[in-house]
């Protein structure tokens, strides 16, 4: 043995998981399913995979062994299999190697390979036996993505056809019982965590220690509005009256008698729909002039917030002091690169800050955080299923990411979290977060369901861990049969099967297909990857005339997607010249977007490729040489149904569609800038229910178009299509 082998095996031995060594062990053997729970940083993911590796090297037959464990993100399964690969001191792709989309190191000798879920969804569609595999680890399974929920129907199916194989979930402490009783009552392993204590103050604490007095403008600020988080209006329907009145209910109810007067009445002012600026600035400035040295971790509910609060803090004479403070960043929308920079550490005597999203709270630990401050708030993605319309918004967090927010202090030594909200509001909180099956659209869901051939869309969906309401099962089959993916029986059409292929939603997939179809797919690539990213377009609050004029002078056509395009192709000829910066800041756009366009064009390129849509040695070109009414056909082929009619009324036009009634342009889009909009349909991407609906990027199309695919599909139509795709429509349009 090596020094380093040598001190690597006394830090794997130094884990929690390790104690637990032996009894994991066993309880793998002696039950088909297991449920092994433990705190973040104890060792499950590195670890346990190792522990069943280890065990069949030792033993008398040699490796036998074929492990797969799922990650729910790429950049968990490459990282891991990178870091368990150095702990057995070989390279990538020998026994430990990872499988991503469209990336993987793996060799012969693998036994044991890391995989984001939907790898191992793929891989049921060829082998739905999993011939060969002896044991499944699904990690992060407290996360409850829409892919983890569905892999566990399909896994509970195969695990009765096949009883030699292993199914082993790891989660973060919580909820091992759920998962438990839904395999039958499984055995369950809890690893104890290795945390230091962390105080806990909420609220009326902060209040009460600091004699910090809040007024309704401490927490309007200087700034107004815009700064403020409006919650319980935006809240979808259900959500709203579970979570905001639970909010209200606990406050009426509170008393805080053993609270000082001052206290009390500052309470009163404190307003469940704002985050309070001021008070976190306050805060931070305490920790900075008194506190033990030590980073602070603040969580927020998103790049916007996170930006606005940055601007606020660096107009303070402490916390903008380089000397004193490094304030730093970080959200879902940086790439990686600028997300570790968190990592690092700053000089003596300077103050690491950073401003957070939820993803801080699992995905990636920060060692050196001492200090955590928690508004109690994140940005969650639902789904309003009666109007068909999704909604991402700011709602309070549920008592697991509590816990989770306040187990990121205490890693290296003791240490204090801040709850900006009163201790009454967190006991309103639910459980857990509400889970991705039971609040996002469902058409993907469904479509996979049918390319892995599973039977009834519904039946199926009602064997899941929690099922879905009827409603939103109803309008996924609905919209999936409304775009041609699904016949009147069901079943996948030709278009159906394609779509399933192609990683993205249903409506930007056959936005692609038409890109083929009408050959003008290189500005819908662009579209598409557009579409998938962060608005590239951004809006500075105190130069929001400035961004939108600028975003206008991309599209003269009505269009925000071909904004998007001209946008890109502009980038694309001043990266040319090594101006790419200079001109997106000149253009109010975000450099990091159009790198990841530009890495998503090349993705799905290949992707066509590989499914044989796209000949192989086809390039993508870069000019304005297609025609205009095929992009906005492919556009609203994709799209449809959501369209909108532009109603003319004098000089002003206004707009509905059929589920909303009347809906507005969101401030963003090029159209809102527009007078008049000489077309009599608004296609669009995305609407968001705010207090009202709004639009977000729309593409105005003639009514020919919404003719065409809106059933109405006259003859005529359809020739004069037929002749300029050369043909190829008709392929769709035939019943499978
Ligand atoms: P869990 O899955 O229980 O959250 P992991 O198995 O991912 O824990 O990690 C266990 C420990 O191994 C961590 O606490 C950390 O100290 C160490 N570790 C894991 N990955 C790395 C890495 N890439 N570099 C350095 N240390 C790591
Ligand atoms: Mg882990």
């Amino acid at each position: 043995e090596s020094p380093e082998g040598r001190r690597i095996m006394e830090f794997r031995s130094s884990l929690p998981a390790y104690k637990e060594k032996e009894a994991i062990l066993s309880a793998i053997s002696s039950n088909q399913v297991l449920i092994i729970s433990g705190e973040t940083g104890c060792g499950k993911t590195t670890q346990l995979p190792q522990f069943i590796l280890e065990s069949e090297i030792e033993s008398v037959c040699g490796v036998v062994c074929n492990i797969i464990c799922t990650q729910p993100r790429r950049i968990a399964a490459i990282s891991v299999s990178e870091r368990v690969a150095s702990e057995r001191g070989e390279k990538l792709g020998e026994t430990v190697g990872y499988k991503v989309r469209l990336e993987g190191m793996r060799g012969r000798d693998t036994h044991l390979l890391f995989c984001t879920t939907g790898i191992l969804l793929r891989r049921l569609l060829d082998d739905r036996n999993l011939k060969g595999v002896t044991h499944i680890i699904v990690d992060e399974i407290h996360e409850r993505g829409m892919n983890e929920d569905f892999l566990l129907v399909v896994l509970k199916d195969l695990l009765a056809r096949r009883s030699e194989l292993k199914l082993i979930l790891m989660s973060a402490t919580l909820d091992a019982e759920l998962f438990s009783s839904y395999f039958n009552g499984a055995a369950t392993i809890k690893i104890p965590g290795f945390t230091y204590p962390v105080r806990t103050h909420f609220l009326e604490d902060i209040l009460e220690m600091s004699g910090y007095i809040l007024t309704p403008d401490n927490q309007i600020d200087d700034y107004g509005q815009e700064r403020i988080w409006k919650m319980n209006k935006q809240a979808p329907r259900k959500r709203k009256s579970q979570i905001s009145s639970a909010v209200e209910d606990s406050l009426r109810a509170a008393d805080f008698n053993d609270y000082s007067l001052q206290t009390r009445e500052s309470l009163s002012c404190w307003n469940p729909d704002c985050i309070g600026f001021n008070l976190i600035q306050y805060i931070l400035c305490n920790i900075c002039e008194h506190e033990r040295p030590g980073a602070v971790l603040v969580f927020m509910t998103g790049w916007d917030d996170i930006n606005a609060l940055k601007e606020k803090l660096h107009t303070h004479p402490v916390l903008s002091d380089p000397s004193r403070v490094l304030l730093l960043m970080c959200h879902s929308s940086m790439d990686s690169l600028e997300q570790r920079l968190i990592f690092e550490e700053p000089e003596d005597g300077v103050r690491k800050i950073v401003l957070a999203t939820n993803i801080a709270e699992t995905s990636i630990t920060i060692n050196d955080i001492v200090f955590v401050l928690d508004c109690g708030k994140a940005k969650e993605s639902s789904y309003d299923a009666l109007n068909n319309t999704p909604c991402l918004l700011p709602t309070w967090i549920s008592k697991g990411s509590v816990q989770q927010r306040r187990g990121r202090a205490g890693r290296v030594q003791p240490g204090e979290c801040y709850h900006l909200y009163p201790r009454c509001v967190y006991d309103s909180f639910a459980e857990h977060q509400l889970p991705e099956i039971l609040r996002m659209p469902l058409q993907s869901l469904c479509l996979q369901i049918k390319s892995l051939k599973l039977g009834s869309i519904s039946e199926f969906l009602s064997r899941a861990l929690q099922s879905p309401e009827i409603l939103a099962v109803q309008k996924a089959i609905e919209y999936l049969k409304t775009i041609g993916a699904l016949d009147e029986n069901e079943n996948l059409t030709i278009l159906g099967h394609n779509l399933t292929v192609l990683p993205m939603e249903p409506k930007l997939g056959k936005m692609l297909i038409f890109g083929v179809i009408f050959n003008c797919l290189d500005p819908i690539l662009t579209i598409v990857a557009g579409l998938s990213v962060r608005d590239p377009f951004l809006t500075p609050l105190d130069k929001k005339d400035l961004a939108g004029a600028a975003k206008s002078q991309f599209s003269s056509d009505y269009s925000d997607h071909l904004a998007i395009v001209r946008a890109y192709e502009g980038w694309k000829d001043a990266e040319k010249d090594l101006v790419g910066h200079e001109y997106c800041w000149k253009n109010f756009l975000s450099a990091n977007s159009m790198r990841v366009i530009d890495a998503l064009r090349m993705e799905f390129l290949s992707l066509l490729k590989d499914i044989g849509l796209v000949d192989s040695n086809m390039t993508s070109c870069n000019a304005w040489s297609y025609d205009m009414y095929l992009i906005r056909a492919a556009i609203c082929y994709g799209l449809y149904p959501g369209i909108c009619s532009v109603v003319h009324k004098d000089k002003s036009c206004s707009l509905k569609t059929m589920e909303d009634g009347k809906v507005l342009l969101h401030s963003n889009s090029v159209n809102a800038r527009e007078t008049k909009i000489p077309y009599s349909w608004l296609i669009f991407n995305e609407k968001i229910k705010v207090n009202s609906v709004f639009l977000r990027d729309s593409t105005a199309v003639p009514d020919s178009m919404v003719l065409l695919f809106g059933g109405s599909i006259s003859k005529g139509d359809v020739d004069g299509h037929l002749k300029m795709s050369g043909g190829y429509l008709e392929f769709f349009m035939k019943p499978a």
